[in-house]
């Protein structure tokens, strides 16, 4: 989220569907599953808070895309 909503016109992503679906994070119980998974063993569940805070900082007018 945090590059697709500065690459591509931002307003699309401010939607009341992005937005529940990025408050979805806070669900993550950091089980680790996705962890496992990933073939670029990314650090999905930390990646995914720091999205969620850039998204809300976002939201919140903090920061400017
Ligand atoms: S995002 Fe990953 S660590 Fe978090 S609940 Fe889902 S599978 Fe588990």
């Amino acid at each position: 989220m945090s590059q697709m909503i500065r690459r591509a016109p931002s307003q699309a992503w401010l939607s009341d569907h992005w937005k529940t679906e990025m408050a979805r994070i806070d669900e993550c119980v950091d089980c680790g599953l996705c962890k496992t998974r990933c073939p670029y063993e990314l650090d999905i569940p930390n990646l995914l808070r720091k999205n969620l805070a850039d998204y809300n900082d976002i939201l919140a007018g903090r920061v400017k895309v």
